[in-house]
């Protein structure tokens, strides 16, 4: 999604790019068939993709829009709800399956002159020097460029090879995700409720389906993935506190290992890395992939700029400048995402009642519903 992103944003401007990916984008599917990789995009992200020109096809493919957010406690009473009317927009952001992203922005690559796609081939190496850097592809082709940019996921290999290093943990927790058929409708609410293990987030989906988001110990995932489908949908369905009724399962179920990690260094000669290659989080409150997506902008940007005035794109000059910009956001995105996973897995007595206090407290100010609202929405 990064780098797909990244590359139609240089492509556009007449930079010649090339995308090198492992993988081959699907590109036909049942429409009744629904990916069980979500992204909860901000209005931020839904105005980058309408900028490129992507956006209809990914309306075209499906998505659903989040007019309100409801978040609430396993503990007491404390909720939280959201509605992004009260800050004067329709949406805060819309539900999109990853495989829909990708395949509209990979639709829009094929048609810029600039840019050359080699898929199903993976990056094995590279060497870079004064002059440009050379990158050798498994299927033997070598390519000479200016510039390689790591937008290769959180076990990037491009930031293995530079010998940057990556700090971080594991949560000892994984992400149960899938997709159901709600009893109630989801009133294009997106619902998360604060468990003992874990957040559980329920987003709207297309087609009045939900896809699920169920953050738990890896032993309690574990086990609900083993349970049979009417098994798990009652599990579901008391762990939401019935608030769409019953449920219905709707395909696999799947499972994500939680971490973590980010690296203190984003550039080396004639290389620079951007999303997940450099930060990674927990998936709590949906900003992976839209962190991404702001590296995109912000590096396509300092990029344009020294491309207008006849610079090296790849002096480090321009690479540090993307560095500063974002990594003060990236850092402090992650240490509160960070922060409210450690707030909601608390076991001391006292964070519950505070932490119910402060729910109720924000609840009741409209000021700080706005700011989340605008958070929300990436503004
Ligand atoms: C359960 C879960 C729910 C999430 N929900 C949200 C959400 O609601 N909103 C949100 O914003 N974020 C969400 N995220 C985070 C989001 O999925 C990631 O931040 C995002 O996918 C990162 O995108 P990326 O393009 O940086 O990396 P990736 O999606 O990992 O893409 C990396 C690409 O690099 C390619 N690649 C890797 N190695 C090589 C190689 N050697 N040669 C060639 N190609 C290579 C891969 O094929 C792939 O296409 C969620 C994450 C999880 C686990």
């Amino acid at each position: 999604m990064v780098g797909a992103t990244i590359a139609c944003m240089l492509a556009e401007k007449g930079v010649t790019v090339a995308v090198i990916d492992a993988g081959d984008p699907m590109k036909n599917w049942a429409k009744e068939e629904y990916d069980l990789r979500v992204s909860a995009l901000t209005l931020a992200s839904i105005n980058l993709f309408k900028s490129l020109g992507v956006w209809e096809s990914i309306e075209a493919l499906g998505e659903e829009a989040v007019q309100k957010m409801f978040v609430w406690d396993h503990f007491g009473s404390g909720e939280l709800d959201i509605d992004s009317a009260d800050a004067g927009e329709i949406q805060m952001g819309s539900v999109v399956e990853n495989r829909i992203t990708v395949l509209a922005l990979w639709e829009k690559l094929l048609q810029l002159k600039s840019c050359d796609v080699f898929i199903s081939v993976q990056l094995e190496g590279f060497e870079a020097d004064d002059d440009g850097v050379t990158i050798k592809l498994s299927d033997g082709v070598t390519i000479v460029a200016s510039l390689l940019v790591g937008a290769d996921g959180s076990n990037s290999k491009i930031r293995r090879l530079s010998g940057i290093d990556d700090y971080g943990w594991e949560y000892k927790q994984k992400a149960l995700v899938a997709t159901v058929r709600p009893e109630k409708s989801h009133q294009n609410t997106a619902w998360q409720r604060f468990l003992p293990e874990g957040p559980l987030a329920l987003l709207p989906l297309r087609d009045g389906l939900i896809s699920i988001v169920w953050t738990s110990f890896t032993e309690t995932t574990e086990a609900n993935l083993k349970l049979s489908d009417s098994n798990f949908c009652e599990a579901l369905a008391e762990a939401s506190e019935q608030q769409l009724g019953d449920f219905e399962l709707v395909g696999a179920r799947r499972a994500f290992p939680l971490k973590l990690q980010f690296s203190p260094e984003y550039t080396q000669q004639r290389m620079v890395l951007i999303g997940d290659a450099i930060h990674t989080i927990h998936p709590l409150a949906g900003q992976g992939a839209n962190l991404g997506l702001k590296d995109a902008v912000t590096l396509a940007n300092v990029i344009s700029q020294a491309y207008d005035k006849g610079r090296d794109i790849a002096s480090q000059q321009v690479l540090r400048r993307y560095e500063r910009q974002r990594k003060g956001d990236n850092l402090l995105i992650m240490a509160i995402m960070d922060g409210f996973k450690r707030l909601y897995g608390a076991d001391d007595a006292l964070v519950p009642i505070a932490r119910n206090i402060g729910m109720s407290l924000v609840n009741n100010s409209m000021l700080i519903k706005n700011q989340i609202c605008k958070y929300a929405m990436g503004l």
